[in-house]
């Protein structure tokens, strides 16, 4: 899926356009505060088309000094993960001196970009006013209002003729496993790929393809080839802008939207905090299968029970997603780390696998014989039947006499049955409920 970046001044009405483009909020992440609040990414559809949209912006800084630095971030963020740039300016202030330094960098760095002049809500009125933009060089100025929602169609037709062609999209639809690594500044991502790519063959590509393909770096463990993605932002030595957690956030999802399994590093010295449930709750969000990496573990004084211990604070903190499998590790020392591939192995199988509609029923019968389906005043929930619809994550479909009745208690005991008796580790299971007469 592309990644449109938007970038821009403040109070040119960078979240109005990413509303109006994104619409309202969807969010399956009810419990994890903060992620929802404030929106920096959007899965949107434009004319069967999908793409991630992020707001690259979020920081309003005083000064003009200050002013300058954030725009700078913000371009580098948006030119480092983005596959087009809406760069968005206002034509009630004119083309300003930021404007004129942004447009700089992002002609240089020669990545596609759309120019927007919002705040446009009249085109008669404004129409002299849009020329000066042609000033910044970077194409026809696109009029807009996002308050308005004027112009939106004209402006997503100019970014979507940057999206790669379906087909190519497709071509690029490998086998190989994707591994996305994510988690705060100093957990140890860096340290894990440096030790994986010390100890296993790794493959320099050299097949011209996308931008992004350039910075995945293909591993190969036991006559096996996985893709760890978006890496070299991981293993570049300067880290830029990684501590504002909006742009940890951005990385995390333009590396995890690839990805089959997501590696959530924490630094077990430290704990698990809140900023951690949020860069989780991307993954989560995403459907993707999950292994939390507790790493630095040589620096945990250990008894028989702090592995437990640990374990248990982590799914309390991360409770939306009691799915995710767990591994200890020591990037310093290689403790398990040999171990990761086969958990990655096991947790993507989980992902994609598919079960025959005849055994689930089998499954769902012999669940629902063991323990009773709810009831409420003479009425029991009964289950016609239950298919698999997709996989990434597993989604089922029940039909079943009524909604109501399907009790989320019963739903949780009917879902760990499934994992049981199919092995599902490491991967939410989605289920949507369907009511026949
Ligand atoms: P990143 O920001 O997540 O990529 O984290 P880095 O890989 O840069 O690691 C941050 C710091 O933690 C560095 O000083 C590493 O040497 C140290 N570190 C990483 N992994 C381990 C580990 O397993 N044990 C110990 N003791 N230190 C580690």
């Amino acid at each position: 899926k592309p990644i449109v970046a938007i970038v821009g001044r403040p109070n040119t009405g960078k979240s109005s356009l990413f509303n109006a483009i994104a619409g309202e909020p969807i969010s399956i992440v009810k419990d994890i505060p903060g992620v929802t609040r404030d929106r920096i990414y959007a899965d949107c559809t434009w004319l069967n088309r999908d793409f991630t949209l992020i707001d690259t912006g979020g920081i309003e800084p005083e000064s003009r000094d200050k002013l300058l630095v954030s725009m700078r971030e913000q371009a580098e963020i948006a030119i480092e993960t983005a596959d087009v740039i809406i760069f968005l300016t206002d034509v009630r202030t004119g083309v300003t001196d930021a404007d004129d330094r942004v447009a700089d960098m992002l002609r240089r760095a020669k990545k596609p970009v759309v120019l927007a002049v919002n705040k446009v809500d009249s085109f008669t009125k404004f129409q002299n006013d849009i020329y000066e933009f042609y000033n910044l060089a970077c194409g026809d100025p696109i009029p807009v209002s996002a308050a308005s929602r004027l112009g939106i169609g004209d402006l997503l037709e100019a970014v979507e003729a940057y999206f790669p062609q379906v087909e190519e999209s497709e071509a690029e639809e490998d086998e190989r496993p994707k591994v996305a690594l994510i988690g705060k500044p100093n957990v140890g991502k860096s340290s894990i790929i440096n030790r994986l790519l010390g100890e296993n063959r790794v493959i320099v590509s050299d097949i011209a393809g996308t931008t992004r393909d350039a910075i995945d770096t293909v591993v190969v463990h036991d006559g096996q080839e996985y893709v760890f993605i978006d890496t070299a932002g991981i293993r570049r030595k300067s880290k830029i802008h990684e501590d504002i957690e909006r742009y940890s956030i951005i990385r995390t999802v333009t590396a995890v939207e690839r990805a089959d399994v997501v590696l959530l590093v924490i630094d077990a010295s430290e704990g698990v905090t809140e900023q951690d449930a949020k860069i989780a709750g991307v993954a989560h969000e995403k459907g993707k299968g999950i292994l939390v990496v507790v790493n630095k573990w040589d620096l945990v004084e250990k008894t028989d029970k702090t592995m437990k211990e640990f374990t248990d604070k982590i799914k309390n903190t991360l409770s939306f997603m009691s799915y995710a499998e767990f591994l200890f590790v020591s990037a310093e020392t290689g403790q398990r780390m040999n171990k990761l591939f086969e958990m990655i192995d096991m947790i993507r199988s989980s992902q994609t696998l598919r079960i025959r509609t005849g055994v689930l029923n089998e499954i769902i019968t012999e669940a629902t014989v063991l323990k009773q389906p709810p009831s409420d005043k003479g009425h029991r929930l009964k289950i016609f039947y239950a298919s698999q619809v997709a996989v990434k994550p597993p989604t089922f479909v029940f039909f079943v006499n009524s909604k109501e009745l399907m009790h989320f208690s019963y739903q949780r005991y009917l879902e760990n049955r499934i994992r049981e008796a199919f092995g599902f580790r490491g991967t939410m299971l989605r289920f949507f409920i369907r009511e026949r007469q």
